[in-house]
């Protein structure tokens, strides 16, 4: 629910309250809290306490270089804080990392001439702002925009302004890179000068990483040249100050075991709830939906009665996962902190502009196994970062080998699916690497970043419990010397092998810590928020819908179809409902089996389902076949204005759907196959083609 201006203001006078209460006038009670904004929404806590002024707040800490991030997953932050470290260690930069939500854009006029803006600006779905870059997007691109001096885009008004551009984007979209490269051109048009290429990186194509160090070292190059800078040696200076406290006591009411903020430290959660502040939320039900041995998909009902929390049909949830505790054991034992693993240690930015990433006072354990994403796969440039901090000349070696060659990087890491502990085990032999600094490890990993889920429940037949539909992940590749297990959906199976009492949970020995922070988990819980969507059902139910969903990909559309199913149950006019679904063998991952035949005995012949197995047969047989064989009734359905879904696999299905749908539409239209992919490209301009894709 929306907040009035009431609600925002004692919110934000609550917030100032205990913030200043709790840190005692540390430096929070000017920067706000360690997730910027627990308790408020962001944009309420930011306007009642922090100046929204980037010129302002550059000139008071002395910084000649913002780094703004739109970032939603977590990446392109990442990238921002290095790339301000970076300016700082080597070009003496005085840098600020800064969320483009956080600040406001109308005196980018009055930008200084002598200072850089550096944007990081990861694209998110088909094309769009990540949230936190919504507002900036929306006023950078504006067609009457205006700055506070009055210029608006007919002049030059940002001829001051020297910025640099990345961008992460994935090429399966359709509108690859669109941020950087609109915010590129907007920029650009408004006078201002950009120092070297805009960048981009590629998930789609795996290489983000190495796209980014590639365009790193030319557009340093500029901004040297253009800034007048000197690279120097660069030198390890830490962001954080870890404090050990070895009086207190672990158990202490003010110590952070895993809560995730003030609210949860005290024990009462309080909502709203949201990115910043999960639910913990009891899971209902859980099931097994293969009958696979070796592999596991979930289906879990997440209870949010009683939370505010809302949602609508083809919405997502996300997760906040914990590690498991064999990977926590191991990266603390590596650096050599297992047997202070439960000391009670405060985290301070030694730069007051600086985030920490979660509340302290905490613990070694509870910062590692609930706060940094250690699973992760490892940077080349952290690798080189590491190396002057490994336990001898050999491994610093290898280390710093492995830092500058690429191919030799991606045979020994990437390849083989190694987490930083890993392959810092590894390289050592087990010999811990003590000398490096806590700081470094808060700095190079990311927070955790919750994972979504799309919701394969309707709201409107169970408003109050949120399905998903969760392929459990387990990769193992020959050669490595580890299964990848991965970090949310392993400990979701953890969960549902408690709720069955199944004597031992866990058989891979993850062994996560279920019950919580504090034993706040208990009873099986799981911390949640909901995240709204676009990816929505047609408003009339008579409309014929047409879904493409194998896998996983099923999981919105099992919401749709439960939800047309009551509405048609209620007496209401419900339209052709389609659903191609695809899976391994019928026997085997054939998600929902038995369920589709209830929606059909409610649906009646209005229900068409259409089920490719790729592996019960002498043929692989995928959706795009079944869509072929059915293309006739199919490009009629369209001509009736059906709406079409497509969504799972974002690499390769979802795109081979999108060009088969031309090709049908061209044969049975008769008209030429560009033709046909116009039509597309106008169906999904209108919304009659929508995407949910990962
Ligand atoms: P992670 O630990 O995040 O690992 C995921 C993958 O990352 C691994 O398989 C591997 O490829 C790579 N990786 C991780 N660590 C390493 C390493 N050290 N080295 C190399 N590679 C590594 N999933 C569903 O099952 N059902 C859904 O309905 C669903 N809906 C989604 C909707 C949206 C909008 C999005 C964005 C995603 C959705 N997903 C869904 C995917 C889901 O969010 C998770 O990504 C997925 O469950 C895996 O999470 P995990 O934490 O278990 O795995």
């Amino acid at each position: 629910a929306q907040l009035d201006t009431l609600d925002i203001i004692v919110l934000a006078a609550l917030l100032l309250g205990t913030i200043a209460y709790f840190t005692k006038g540390t430096y929070w009670a000017v920067y706000g809290d360690p997730y910027g904004n627990s308790l408020a929404t962001s944009n309420g806590a930011a306007k009642a306490g922090k100046s929204r002024n980037i010129i302002e707040k550059m000139e008071e800490t002395d910084k000649n270089c913002v780094v703004f991030y739109g970032s939603q997953t977590g990446t392109a932050e990442d990238y921002a804080s290095r790339l301000a470290k970076e300016g700082h260690s080597r070009f003496g930069l005085n840098t600020i990392v800064a969320d483009l939500e956080d600040y406001d854009y109308d005196n980018l006029d009055k930008f200084p001439e002598d200072k850089l803006a550096v944007f990081v600006l990861a694209t998110y779905g088909e094309g769009e702002p990540t949230d936190n870059a919504v507002e900036f997007y929306e006023f950078i691109g504006s067609e009457d925009i205006s700055f506070s001096e009055g210029a608006g885009a007919d002049d030059k008004p940002l001829s001051n302004l020297k910025y640099v551009a990345f961008g992460l984007g994935n090429n399966t979209y359709e509108h690859y890179n669109s941020m950087v490269r609109n915010v590129d051109k907007y920029l650009t048009k408004l006078g201002a000068t950009r120092l070297g290429k805009a960048g981009e990186g590629d998930d789609g194509a795996g290489t983000m990483e190495e796209d980014f160090l590639a365009w790193k070292e030319p557009m340093w190059a500029a901004v040297t040249e253009s800034m007048g800078l000197e690279e120097r040696e660069a030198v390890y200076e830490p962001v954080f100050e870890i404090t050990e406290k070895p009086e207190m006591d672990a158990e202490a009411d003010e110590v952070y075991l895993g809560e995730p903020n003030k609210n949860h430290l005290e024990g009462a959660q309080k909502g709203p709830y949201n990115a910043n502040n999960p639910f913990i939320a009891p899971i209902a039900e859980s099931s097994e939906l293969f009958t696979a041995k070796d592999r596991n998909c979930l289906h879990m009902e997440i209870s949010v009665a009683g939370s505010n929390l809302s949602y609508t049909t083809g919405d997502h949830i996300a997760i906040w996962p914990t590690n498991a505790g064999k990977e926590v054991d191991r990266f603390l034992t590596i650096l050599g902190l297992a047997p202070k693993r439960h000391t009670v240690i405060k985290v301070k930015a030694l730069d007051p502009t600086a985030k920490v990433p979660f509340p302290s006072p905490t613990t070694y354990d509870a910062a590692v196994r609930y706060h940094m994403e250690i699973c992760a796969p490892v940077s080349r440039q952290f690798v080189s970062t590491m190396a002057q901090f490994a336990p001898n000349e050999d491994v610093k070696a290898e280390m710093t080998k492995l830092g500058s060659d690429k191919d030799y990087f991606h045979e020994k890491v990437i390849d083989r699916n190694l987490n930083l502990a890993q392959l810092l085990e590894i390289l050592s032999n087990g010999e811990p690497w003590t000398k490096v600094p806590f700081s470094l490890m808060i700095e190079g990993l990311i927070k955790i970043q919750p994972r979504y889920y799309s919701i394969s429940s309707s709201s409107l037949v169970q408003k109050d419990k949120i399905a998903i539909t969760a392929v459990v992940e387990s990769l193992e590749k020959p050669g490595a010397p580890h299964i990848l297990k991965g970090v949310t959906t392993n400990y979701l199976l953890a969960l549902k092998q408690k709720q069955h009492g199944e004597p031992e949970p866990d058989p891979h020995g993850l062994n996560y810590a279920i019950t919580g922070p504090r034993n706040k988990y208990d009873g099986i819980h799981v911390p949640v928020h909901v995240r709204h969507s676009n990816f929505k059902l047609p408003s009339d139910p008579s409309k014929p819908i047409i879904m493409v969903g194998p896998g996983t990909g099923v999981a919105p559309f099992r919401a749709f179809i439960q939800e047309r199913a009551a509405q048609a149950k209620a007496g209401q006019n419900v339209g052709k409902t389609v659903l191609f679904f695809g899976c391994r063998r019928k026997e085997e991952d054939f998600l929902y089996q038995q369920e589709w035949d209830q929606y059909k005995e409610a649906l009646g012949d209005n229900f068409i389902l259409h089920v490719a197995f790729s592996r019960d047969g002498p043929k692989k047989v995928y959706v795009q076949h079944k869509m072929e064989e059915w293309a006739e009734e199919l490009d009629k359905l369209l001509q009736q204005k059906a709406y079409f879904y497509v969504c799972g696999d974002a690499a390769n299905m979802a795109r081979e759907v999108n060009t088969l749908l031309g090709k049908i539409i061209a044969k049975h239209r008769n008209v030429s196959e560009t033709k046909g992919e116009e039509i597309v490209k106008a169906m999904r301009a209108s919304n009659q083609y929508q995407e949910d894709v990962w």
